[in-house]
């Protein structure tokens, strides 16, 4: 039988049903589990210092939004880390421009710097053109797109002097990428999903992702009921990638089994674990002979990709669909 009050506060009406661990919570109640969580993911796995130059990848949509109001009212308005909030515009027409306005308006409303970076800019190509150029529409735009922006949010973030690069992952994100990674094979990768943060790059700038142990709904229902505008329409291109049919097949498990995605994750924390373990001297100290960047591979996948645009590599069919 469904309660009347909060299982917390014993007081308020009930909003929200957290069927994997039967509580019913009211509104503060939700929104202070979320925030509670958020800040003991940052503890357990030290994602923070004191002083931190935080650049908060904000893409527009809700999970980076509400990152950045969370970092922001638990660290930054305590002036324990600074913070700027940066958006790459991968140059998708009809979809990044609304979102580019929905966060420079939040940003400007609680008083973050907001920065833009855009694909032409660094590889004097935008998403459009690039997708006229792929040889095989077996490449999803995903794999190019995905790749693309974390080199581009390495450059940003390096142009701003951050000392850590915050992006809104969500327990669903990492779930999905975990089970790509297995599907295509590419199992030294499952290391870089373990939370702990990795310093990288010359600048040895940190990565952390403290929604890691939130599940993407509760993100939804956070920005909504704290009153964060976000962009609910898609990216035109989302279907495209594998991870699309993961995310449905995952909901579907949980919608029957409750609290089976959080175990999965957990199953995903521990193996990665022992693989970052395993793999980390090979993972971090190889450089792109190409672009002298770091790379798990002699040449990075950004060089890659930009080779096989320009026609100077073949496609060779063997292209991961990760992104
Ligand atoms: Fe890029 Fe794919 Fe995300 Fe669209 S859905 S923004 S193409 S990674
Ligand atoms: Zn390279």
């Amino acid at each position: 039988m469904v309660p009347k009050d909060c299982t917390r506060c014993n007081n308020n009406g009930i909003v929200y049903h957290r069927a994997y661990s039967g509580e019913y919570l009211c509104r503060n109640c939700f929104l202070f589990s979320i925030e509670d969580k958020t800040k003991r993911c940052v503890n357990k796995y030290s994602m923070l210092r004191y002083q931190d130059k935080v650049a908060v990848a904000v893409s527009g949509g809700k999970d980076s939004l509400s990152l950045l109001y969370i970092l922001n009212k638990i660290y930054g308005e305590k002036n324990y880390i600074t913070i700027i909030a940066i958006t790459i515009d991968e140059g998708i027409p009809g979809y990044r421009d609304e979102s580019l306005e929905i966060t420079k308006d939040f940003c400007s409303k609680i008083g973050i710097e907001n920065r833009v970076l855009k694909f032409g800019d660094v590889f004097g190509i935008n998403m459009d053109e690039l997708l006229a150029k792929r040889p095989s529409e077996k490449i999803s735009s995903c794999s190019f797109c995905g790749t693309f922006r974390r080199r581009a949010l390495d450059l940003i973030s390096e142009s701003v002097g951050a000392s850590v690069v915050a992006t809104g992952h969500n327990l669903d994100d990492q779930l999905q990428t975990f089970l790509i990674n297995i599907l295509s094979g590419d199992v030294e990768r499952i290391g870089w999903i373990y939370p702990e943060p990795v310093e990288y790059g010359e600048k040895n700038i940190r990565k952390i992702k403290p929604f890691v142990e939130i599940y993407e709904h509760e993100l939804v229902f956070y920005a909504l009921h704290r009153g964060i505008p976000f962009q609910a329409e898609e990216c035109p291109h989302k279907n495209e990638s594998i991870r699309t049919d993961i995310r449905t097949i995952l909901n579907s498990l949980e919608s029957n089994h409750p609290g089976i995605k959080y175990n999965a994750f957990n199953s995903a924390i521990k193996i990665s674990k022992l693989l970052k373990m395993d793999t980390s001297g090979s993972l971090t100290k190889k450089i792109c002979s190409l672009c002298g960047r770091d790379s798990s591979s002699s040449v990075c996948s950004v060089c890659k990709n930009l080779m096989i645009l320009s026609g100077a590599s073949p496609y060779n069919g063997q292209k991961s669909d990760l992104d």
